[in-house]
């Protein structure tokens, strides 16, 4: 789960992180009453929307007075940035900036720890440092029961030549960019840049935080940080029907039971040329509510113009399944996209039983059954 830069920012000065100290807007004058209240200049006015290169895009701002502030705030509320419109700024005390540092923790799927990565480098775009001058890049693991230690910050510090001055304010960052990230499991912290002040100290001038989604039920107060104008609107829909899904690009929409057949489904479907509309998985029950709910969801997808029930009844029977697939369909009136059904395991005879005379397109194995709907597929945009 992603949070915007001004969430994070609070987050990371509760734990004791030095960073500007500023308030959201949702209109320009809004902007120009927050700038008054901080009575500092300049601001600095930026956008609050889930992605990066918000500079890059035009939505980073410096102002100089109120009527500066104000057209910042009009000219960044509405752009669009990556296709994602901006609906509030984030004004707070601009910062004299020496020097641009990059300092990230992210869990490391390779070698299961959180990684530091830190470059004197700061403020570009991190992968291209990482491509073009790795030397630039330091990266450390942190060991499980270990968390962050003085000496890994002594090692940063020394490594991204942080000055006399900046030492206390810099250790303050780091230990609580990592104090953050170990008690909100997050998946990524990151501060792009750490600036060093012409004043010689260190601050935090954004924040991008990534909360690990299978740890949020241990943090419920985060619940309230989540933005669903920043989702995919299917993806929030997905979540409150407790199914889970994936928007993609394809026309095939899939509907199966279980992570794994999932994944497999859209391989082989991809295997015979054609390209999947998501990735779903309505768990192992498959009630009658919650095919209605994925039928719905993946058919207001434009895009989608066959689907694929790929289930296998191993605790769950096949016959109760195709039960609760009738009945969804009963309750969406009009529903015309058609359907290749593959319906394996226990009861699967019943089952079949029942779909006969009905419109949906039975397939017997899993192979025949992603031809069949890549066929359909091709065929209905041809
Ligand atoms: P991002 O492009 O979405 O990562 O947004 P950032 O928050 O990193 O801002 C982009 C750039 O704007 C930074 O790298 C800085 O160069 C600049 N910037 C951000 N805040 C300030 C500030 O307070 N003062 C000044 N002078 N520049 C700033
Ligand atoms: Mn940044």
């Amino acid at each position: 789960m992603k949070i915007h830069e001004y969430q994070g920012k609070d987050l990371l000065a509760a734990h004791g992180v030095p960073t500007p100290r500023g308030r959201v807007a949702t209109d320009a004058d809004g902007a120009a009453r927050i700038a008054e209240e901080l009575a500092t200049w300049p601001v600095v006015v930026k956008a609050q929307v889930h992605v990066g290169g918000r500079g890059k895009a035009g939505g980073v701002k410096l102002a100089h007075s109120l009527q500066e502030t104000r057209e910042a705030a009009a000219k960044i509320i509405g752009l669009d940035i990556k296709g994602i419109t901006v609906r509030q700024v984030l004004v707070e005390p601009g910062v004299d900036i020496k020097r641009e540092i990059y300092l990230a923790i992210v869990m490391d799927r390779v070698s299961k720890r959180p990684l530091v990565m830190a470059s004197a480098a700061g403020g570009m775009d991190i992968e291209e440092v990482a491509e073009k001058t790795p030397e630039k890049l330091l990266k450390f693991t942190l060991p499980p029961g270990y968390g962050m230690r003085p000496f890994h910050v002594q090692r940063l510090a020394d490594f991204l030549e942080i000055p006399e001055s900046a030492q206390k304010t810099f250790h303050a960052i780091v230990n609580g960019l990592a104090e953050m990230f170990y008690a909100k499991d997050c998946s990524l912290a990151e501060i792009n840049p750490l600036v060093i002040t012409g004043a010689g100290q260190a601050i935090a001038c954004d924040a991008k935080v990534i909360f690990d989604e299978n740890a949020l039920y241990k943090h419920p107060e985060l619940e309230s940080l989540r933005d669903d104008g920043e989702e995919e609107p299917l993806e929030v829909e997905a979540r409150r029907a407790s199914v889970n899904y994936v928007k993609l690009d394809g026309k095939i929409g899939c509907i199966v039971n279980g992570a794994g057949l999932a994944m497999a489904t859209m391989d082989i479907v991809k295997h015979f040329g054609g390209e999947p509309a998501n990735f779903l998985d309505i768990g192992g029950g498959a009630k009658a509510q919650q095919v209605a709910d994925a039928l719905r969801i993946i058919t207001s997808d434009k895009s989608v113009n066959t689907i694929f029930f790929n289930i296998f009844g191993g605790i769950v029977r096949c016959d109760r399944v195709a039960a609760g697939i009738l009945q969804a369909l009963e309750s969406l009136p009009g529903f015309n996209t058609p359907i290749v059904i593959r319906l394996i395991g226990t009861n699967d005879k019943e089952a079949h039983e029942m779909l006969k005379g009905t419109s949906l397109i039975v397939a017997r194995t899993m192979a025949e059954g992603a031809q069949k709907a890549v066929a359909i597929s091709r065929g209905a945009t041809a």
